[in-house]
C-alpha cells in the first residue's frame, strides 16, 4: 500500500537526496518544496522586490496570483525540474544570492498559503515524498512516516560547500555556514508554521551516518 512520506529538517541536511532515494527505489512522486520557496524568491529579486536594503511585502503579494509554478519531468536528469511563468529556472533557484533571501521570502503567510495549497494538491493521491520545514506539522499531518533530519551546522555548511563548488560558483565556506546559520535562525522563530519536529516524526541526526547507511535505517522504515 502506497503511503505519504514526509521529510523535514534544517537546511542542508541531505532532505533532498534521501527523498531522491526513497522516491526512486518505491516508484514514488518525489516533491521538493523548497524549490517552490526558491522560485517565489527569484520572482521577488527579478522584479526588484526584494534586496540588500529593502522587501516591498505588499507588492509581493498583490503579484502572487501571477506567479506559476511547475515541476516538469526531465527524462534526461531522471527528475523534475522548476519551472517559473514557463520558465526552467532549476540553476538560478539554487544560487546562494537566492539562498540568501528565500528564507525571509518563506516568512510571508500570504506565499505560505498559496504553496501549502498547491502542495497538498499534489499530494491527493499516495505515493508520494516530500521535503521541506512544516511537511509534516502543516502540509501532510496525517503522513504515515514522517522523518525530522539533523547534523551539526559545519556538516551541513561543509556539504553545501562542496556542492555548489562542484556546480562552479564561486563562494567562500564561511559564506556558506553563515547562510546555513541565517536560515535556520529566520525558518524556526518565524511566526506562520515555524520549522520544528512534528511530535510524531522520527529525528535522524546524519552527521555520522553516510547516504547508504542512512537510507537502508530509512528504507526499513518505510517497510515497518
Ligand atoms: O529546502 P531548501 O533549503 O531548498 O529550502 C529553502 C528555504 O525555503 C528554506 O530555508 C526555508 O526558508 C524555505 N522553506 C520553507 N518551507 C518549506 C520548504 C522550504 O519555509 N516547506
Amino acid at each position: 500500500k502506497k503511503i505519504t512520506i514526509a521529510i523535514d529538517g534544517f537546511s542542508s541536511t541531505g532532505k533532498s537526496t534521501l527523498a531522491k532515494q526513497l522516491a526512486k527505489e518505491l516508484g514514488y512522486i518525489y516533491v521538493d518544496t523548497g524549490a517552490m520557496y526558491r522560485a517565489v524568491a527569484l520572482y521577488a529579486m527579478q522584479h526588484d522586490f526584494i534586496s540588500e536594503t529593502h522587501f516591498d511585502k505588499e507588492s509581493l503579494v498583490a503579484k502572487l496570483p501571477k506567479v506559476t509554478l511547475q515541476f516538469l519531468f526531465n527524462p534526461e536528469l531522471g527528475f523534475a525540474e522548476m519551472y517559473l511563468n514557463e520558465v526552467n529556472v532549476e540553476t538560478e533557484i539554487r544560487t546562494l544570492a537566492v539562498s540568501n533571501f528565500v528564507s525571509k521570502v518563506a516568512e510571508v503567510s500570504e506565499v505560505r498559503s498559496k504553496l501549502v495549497e498547491q502542495q497538498q494538491h499534489m499530494g491527493e493521491n499516495k505515493g508520494i515524498v516530500m521535503d521541506g520545514r512544516d511537511i509534516g506539522t502543516v502540509v501532510f499531518k496525517d503522513a504515515e512516516l514522517k522523518l525530522f533530519m539533523t547534523a551539526s551546522s559545519e556538516t551541513r555548511a561543509k556539504r553545501r560547500y562542496q556542492e555548489l563548488i562542484e556546480k562552479g560558483q564561486e563562494v567562500t565556506y564561511e559564506d556558506v555556514l553563515k547562510n546555513v546559520e541565517e536560515r535556520d535562525y529566520i525558518d524556526t522563530h518565524r511566526e506562520d508554521s515555524p520549522l520544528v519536529k512534528a511530535s510524531d516524526a522520527i529525528e535522524i541526526d546524519n552527521s555520522q551516518l553516510s547516504i547508504s547507511e542512512q537510507f537502508q535505517k530509512v528504507l526499513e522504515l518505510v517497510k515497518s
